[in-house]
């Protein structure tokens, strides 16, 4: 019988995505026997995350402060906003740097499989922003994925009274692709050549 304090990380590892009870046992003992070295360090980039990283209440960027340091980086072009599904997706996209306007996660894609609906994403918010004014285009970033897709189609018809250019990532993803596995140089294609919705 492994202890209370084993049991108790092992089976939060084992929560981690990608990482089941047999892998998340092992990483314990493998930091058990490293505790001065790499469980000190994990412990402490653990409990900096904890403390200091905090959800931007604008777009739903995870960063250090709130806003985060893109929505208020004065040279980004304020008037142009790339809706993504999550923050991985957002820093994928960054990486490229390819897009210099701001971005919106929605925390999710439109899923009726797993009862996922819009008010589960933050798609009342982007309205608020979008109707807010000072936008002129918005890219809809969703995976090339049917729930990605159709999230996408539900966004355009929510905004299609607003005076907006509505865009698209271009197609030649590979379907089912999830942004934050592609290539940097795909993602950057996939982004210059960006089409109208419709
Ligand atoms: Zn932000």
């Amino acid at each position: 019988m492994a202890s209370q304090e084993i049991e108790a990380l092992a089976s939060a590892l084992a929560r981690l995505p990608g990482l089941g009870p047999r892998s998340a046992r092992r990483a314990v003992l493998w930091l058990i026997k490293r505790r001065e070295t790499s469980l000190v360090q994990l412990a402490e980039a653990l409990e900096g995350v904890r403390a200091r990283l905090v959800e931007c209440q604008t777009c739903g960027n995870v960063d250090t402060a709130d806003p985060c340091s893109i929505c208020t980086d004065p040279r980004r072009d304020a008037r142009a906003l790339c809706v993504v599904e999550e923050v991985a997706d957002l820093w994928a996209l960054d990486r490229s740097r390819l897009f210099t306007g701001r971005y919106h996660v929605l925390g999710g894609r439109l899923s009726a499989l797993e009862g996922v609906g819009p008010e589960d994403l933050s798609i009342g918010k982007l309205l608020a922003r979008l109707e807010a004014g000072g936008i002129d285009e918005v890219v809809l970033a969703m995976n090339a994925t049917l729930e990605g897709q159709t999230t996408a189609h539900y966004i355009a018809e929510r905004i299609d009274t607003l005076p907006l250019r509505v865009t698209q990532l271009a197609h030649g993803l590979p379907v089912g692709g999830e942004l934050d596995y592609l290539d940097e140089g795909t993602l950057a294609q996939a982004l210059r050549a960006r089409r109208p919705v419709g």
